[in-house]
């Protein structure tokens, strides 16, 4: 069907309804009446289920040569929402359409909803070109406080392949607006779609059925109907061949934004969770409905706007979802300088010398002997952890040393020693975190800790440590969630920091520099902290990495100490020049994609760990060796060790191909064994266009003989090159891989 006549149809079926679309429509108007009468919360959750629009005849179409928007021109509810290039509707029927959702909690009614059913709009506006339209709801109806001043000034704004929805809020009601909810696709998917769901997550993309099996993330008994949470800076909701990118287009992170999916009215069969396949189950439609759910929490006279949230449908895999992003991010994104060390080929150690239990591995003195053999691996950084008095998770944030290994002189001795050996000494700190079981906390730290409505401090139950007492849960140090927002808390990590800088180290790691946001430790409500109430805390987070940026740059230099982070997400990716992260199988290697050359490092463990260097070589990933879960030495695993090095040997000689090279995933190459897709290869691009394709065999018993064939093949020679066989020679399309391999295809 063209593009045109989706167009058509969809406009008829606003204002001419057919046979079906009548059927549907009485049905809709049964549902409605019966619905209408019941406040949101009151009775069965069927009235909220079933509960339709009072969608009218007049349509409002914004449109451009990529996309159509429909909109009804009495509730402005999205009636429609056509990709014109594939003619898919993300809004599958007019009918299922919505506008928004709010809630106003009250001292006595925390559900305490505003329903955009209830709310017509007050006026719209579209601009002379056509590409704007501002739609205004005011002095909303609420469900069980009358009417509310509430005006909601929304702007939806078509840039080529992208819709841009923006929202202005003014709250002159006497309550806090929590969460509001905007733009809402009230049917993302017809039932029988097999769509996944997918959101960046620890440097990958996590992906999950849209509809079914078990299309909830939330608890059962916690919701009305089948509901999924996901937070992350977009989701990708996607069949094989193309998606919709939804995205928080808010760098300054002022505001959290997540994305709820609903399944209406429920499973059919809950053995196994299985969504009904009609468009209705005994009488109820049925619906999957996405929400972008803001939580502004604007007070009681407060105005102001809330995240820019972009949808654009995309064709082509998650790749072509995440070319969104990576767009959106080359408007702002500015990495900030780094050591020249850290962007070359290299390979770390990392080494605890003692836990929260007081294993007490390693005194100061004796820490330069342990990493001696280091250098002639080509292992030239150290991230040093457990340094800290307390050790690993305990004591946090300190940065004194712990006099039981040694004193600070003699780290500050044992640092240098090891930089003269060749080896960069990067100091592993945590400053997310208060360990709650100190004298320090239960006097100070406490104040500057991040706390929920109820005035109650954020915190989870810490980690655990070698001792069966700590792994039974029995003794382990919790830790609370700081208020990085707190100027009084990021003075204190300022002193801190300034321990590790004066050590002489070549840099820090932050390790959970972003840890608190996947615990759901978004938000602080304490007033004493000189913020608005709440405040993210994302952005006191960036506060806090320009406070410690500013502090490198006026001390030791940006060239000459490594700012680093555990998986910085991407508003804290300027900051921090590295990130450290650990892959497991379906690794989807999601942020290499968008930060093709950023320095990026991943854990190494095992005794013979050929598939995770394998992998490092495929995704451009810096190795860290740590064997004994990194209390080992780096002799404890040499099979490991002279893997990693002939892997970094053969990305040190065909480092333009395998590290100056743009990193492009699976695009522009396809490989098949077996006649059938494979998909462990990547592919890099030289600067001149020359490519190099990385397929590895993850099977540990069988060869595989692969086919590589690239896109718009300029009939070059290919040239492959093994760790074990590094001289390049000629080959054809089709090579033979010997288990747990790897082979390197170049075009010449
Ligand atoms: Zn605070």
């Amino acid at each position: 069907m063209s593009a045109k006549s989706v167009i058509f149809t969809g406009l008829r079926q606003a204002t001419r309804p057919g046979c079906l679309m009548a059927l549907l429509l009485v049905c809709g108007l049964h549902n409605r009446v019966r619905a209408q009468g019941w406040k949101s919360g009151q009775g069965s959750p069927v009235h909220d289920s079933d509960r339709l629009y009072p969608i009218g005849t007049k349509s409002i179409v914004l449109e451009n040569d990529r996309l159509s928007l429909t909109f009804d021109q009495s509730t402005g509810a999205l009636t429609g929402f056509i990709n014109k290039d594939t003619g898919w509707r993300w809004q599958t029927k007019p009918n299922l359409g919505e506008s928004f959702n709010l809630f106003a909690p009250t001292p006595d009614r925390s559900y305490n909803p505003v329903l955009g059913a209830r709310n017509r709009l007050a006026s719209f506006d579209k601009s002379t070109d056509g590409r704007t339209l501002t739609l205004v709801w005011s002095n909303l109806e609420s469900e069980y406080q009358g009417r509310l001043d509430i005006t909601l000034r929304g702007v939806v704004h078509l840039d080529g392949d992208s819709a841009r929805f923006e929202m202005t809020v003014e709250n002159h009601s006497p309550h806090t607006i929590a969460s509001l909810s905007w733009p809402i696709i009230g049917s993302l998917a017809e039932p029988q779609a097999v769509m996944k769901l997918s959101t960046w997550n620890y440097g990958s993309l996590s992906v999950m059925p849209l509809w079914n099996p078990a299309s909830q993330s939330a608890g059962y008994y916690g919701t009305d109907y089948p509901t999924r949470i996901l937070d992350g800076r977009f989701v990708l909701a996607s069949t094989s061949t193309q998606g919709l990118y939804v995205g928080a287009h808010n760098a300054d992170a002022e505001e959290n934004v997540k994305y709820m999916f609903e399944v209406k009215p429920g499973f059919e069969i809950s053995y196994g969770n299985r969504n009904p396949q009609t468009s209705t189950i005994s009488g109820h439609p049925v619906r999957l409905t996405m929400q972008v759910v803001h939580y502004p929490f604007l007070n009681s006279g407060e105005s102001g706007p809330l995240a820019p949230i972009v949808l654009a449908p995309y064709r082509g895999d998650w790749h072509a979802g995440v070319d969104v992003y990576k767009r959106w991010l080359a408007t702002w994104f500015h990495p900030l300088p780094m050591p020249a060390w850290a962007t070359q080929i290299h390979a770390w150690q990392q080494l605890q010398i003692n836990s929260s239990e007081d294993d007490l591995r390693t005194k100061y003195v004796d820490l330069p002997a342990r990493v001696a053999d280091d250098p002639k691996h080509g292992i030239t950084v150290l991230q040093l952890v457990g340094w800290n008095r307390g050790g690993q998770d305990r004591d946090n944030p300190t940065c004194d040393t712990d006099p039981r290994l040694g004193t600070a002189a003699q780290l500050k001795d044992a640092i240098a020693r090891m930089e003269n050996m060749g080896i960069h000494v990067v100091l592993f700190a945590k400053y997310a975190w208060a360990d709650t079981s100190t004298d320090w906390y239960k006097t100070e730290l406490y104040k500057h800790m991040a706390t929920d409505p109820y005035g109650d401090i954020y915190t989870w139950a810490g980690y655990r440590y070698q001792t069966p007492e700590q792994l039974a849960g029995i003794n382990p140090r919790n830790l609370a969630t700081a208020c990085s927002n707190d100027a009084a808390w990021r003075k204190i990590l300022a002193g801190e920091f300034q321990k590790v800088i004066d050590l002489g180290a070549d840099g820090v790691l932050f390790d959970e520099a972003q840890h608190r946001h996947s615990s759901d430790y978004n938000l602080c409500f304490n007033p004493n902290h000189g913020h608005h109430v709440p405040a993210t805390i994302w952005s006191g987070d960036i506060k806090l990495a320009n406070m410690y940026r500013t502090m490198i740059r006026n001390t030791v230099g940006e060239k000459n100490f490594l700012f680093s982070g555990e998986e910085p997400e991407d508003v804290l990716e300027e900051a921090y020049s590295l990130s450290y992260l650990r892959i497991e199988p379906g690794h989807t290697p999601e942020e290499r994609y968008v930060f093709p050359f950023r320095p990026m490092m991943i854990a190494v463990t095992g005794f013979d760990d050929r598939e995770m260097i394998n992998h490092a070589l495929m995704y451009r990933y810096i190795l860290s060796y740590e064997p004994f879960n990194f209390k080992g030495d780096i002799k404890d695993f040499p099979l490991t060790v002279d893997y990693g090095q002939r892997v970094d040997a053969l990305r040190k000689r065909y480092k333009d191909y395998l590290w100056d090279a743009e990193f492009r995933d699976t695009l522009q190459a396809k490989v098949r064994v077996r006649g059938a897709k494979y998909s462990d290869y990547s592919v890099f691009v030289r600067k001149d266009g020359r490519r190099a394709v990385v397929v590895t065999n993850t099977k540990w018993d069988e060869p595989i003989r692969a086919t590589v064939v690239l896109d718009a093949m300029a009939n070059r020679l290919l040239f492959c090159a093994t760790p074990e066989r590094p001289d390049a020679v000629p080959c054809g399309a089709t090579v033979t891989i010997p288990p747990r391999s790897v082979i390197v295809l170049m075009e010449h």
